[in-house]
């Protein structure tokens, strides 16, 4: 069954709710651990250090693949605490920005400009 438009919208809002709800539950447990550890009373002003290490992998080797990911992660926990999706390649891109391109040149840096106000799936360039 073919999802619709509003149903898409509520559960793209849904996600996003869920996700910043899990980001302040990720800092209140980084926090009280943390502090505990450092053996500090925290408050709602206190910033509390934090050890982290951050690696990046793509789903390839050898800089063939399109995806990629990196996380930050805490290193008294292990709860990640940021990450970020790399993509080397954006479908529309590819198919639509490319039709344009070659049949009318002329068009093709407003539909780019306007392709990347609603969102360009292309977040990294290859090295
Ligand atoms: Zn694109």
């Amino acid at each position: 069954m073919p999802v619709n438009k509003s149903r898409r919208a509520q559960l793209a809002n849904a996600r996003r709710n869920r996700k910043i709800e899990v980001f302040h539950k990720t800092r209140q447990i980084l926090r009280e651990e943390n502090a505990k550890e450092q053996r500090i009373v925290v408050t709602p002003s206190t910033i509390v250090d934090i050890c982290v290490s951050y690696d990046k992998s793509w789903m390839t080797r050898g800089h063939t693949s399109y995806m990629g990911l990196g996380c930050v992660i805490d290193v008294l926990t292990g709860l990640v605490i940021d990450h970020h999706v790399m993509s080397t390649f954006c479908h529309a891109c590819a198919t639509t920005g490319a039709l344009i391109k070659s049949q009318q040149p002329q068009h093709f840096d407003a539909w780019m400009e306007e392709h990347k106000r609603q969102g360009c799936d292309k977040n990294f360039e290859d090295l």
